[in-house]
């Protein structure tokens, strides 16, 4: 099975999920900026990390053999904060950059005026950008929260085939379907969606303009629940072919919208001795 995982918080995660995920058959994946855990106070706070999910952590994925790109973007819930608005001038930088494939996480997380602000501007820095767009949907009163993302989306006047609005569930699945836009699911250990009831709406909508991704971030998550959704469609009777399709061929279609993946094979899926400005991954062993 070949995998592109294309919503993962490798930054929150260890060498053994990307030894694990490569086993799998995780080959690429894309990164979206999102929040710490715990406020930013500047706008130094988000070029550094801007700046590692560029360098150090795409140089990370490589030596364990898996293509790592990334979105870029003032994520939701700190749109609220009047300390971080700056960073919606360093954005365009940012988005020039290479491995760069979206603007994202953009939408809403309590559905302020602030978040919708800093959403639509986001919308139209995509559309000057030519990039595709990741959207968030809120997980308290998703659907009212999504009805209102797609208005947003649709008064921004970008194409719906470049964005993808995720987190989604049975409940609101059909509006996004309705609107042409791309479909996301995070599939979670123990609540929200899971791999059997991602199948399920497999079976329903098909599997076009369908994005599954793990989500995995410092929280309760499983880096694995591309590959557990990938063996469920198996059980249920779907084809390699299919499964290839939603876990590799639709990532690539949707991101590939940005020119800008890097899907050329690696070498190895062992670190040697390489470093990236001066550090390597081997903690001063000696290869
Ligand atoms: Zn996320």
């Amino acid at each position: 099975m070949r995998i592109f995982d294309p919503h993962i918080h490798m930054t929150s995660r260890t060498t053994d999920d990307y030894e694990q995920m490569y086993a799998a058959g995780v080959r690429a994946l894309v990164e979206p900026a999102f929040w710490l855990g715990q406020p930013r106070t500047s706008v130094g706070s988000f070029t550094d990390y801007f700046d590692g999910l560029i360098g150090w952590e795409r140089f990370r994925a490589a030596q364990f053999g898996i293509r790592h790109h990334c979105t870029i973007a003032l994520n939701p819930k700190e749109a609220n904060d009047p300390r971080c608005a700056e960073v919606l001038e360093v954005l365009p930088r940012y988005l020039a950059k290479d491995g760069v494939v979206a603007v994202g996480e953009v939408g809403y997380d309590s559905m302020t005026e602030a978040e919708e602000k800093a959403f639509a501007q986001q919308l139209t820095l995509a559309i000057e950008h030519e990039l595709p767009v990741l959207v968030h949907t809120p997980h308290r009163d998703k659907l009212a929260g999504t009805k209102r993302t797609l208005d947003v989306v649709r008064e921004s006047g970008i194409a719906p085939e470049l964005v993808v609005v995720d987190h989604l569930n049975e409940l609101t699945v059909g509006l996004v379907a309705d609107a042409g836009c791309w479909m996301g699911f995070s599939i979670y250990p123990d609540t929200k969606m899971d791999e059997h009831r991602m199948v399920t709406i497999l079976k329903e909508h098909g599997t076009q303009r369908v994005l599954v991704n793990s989500a995995a971030d410092w929280g309760r998550s499983d880096p694995l629940k591309t590959l557990r959704t990938g063996e469920a469609m198996l059980a249920a009777g779907y084809t390699e072919s299919d499964v290839d399709t939603v876990l590799w061929g639709n990532p690539v279609e949707f991101y590939g919208q940005s020119g800008k993946l890097m899907l050329d094979p690696l070498e190895s899926a062992q670190p040697g001795g390489e470093t990236f400005e001066g550090n390597s991954v081997l903690r001063g062993a000696r290869t």
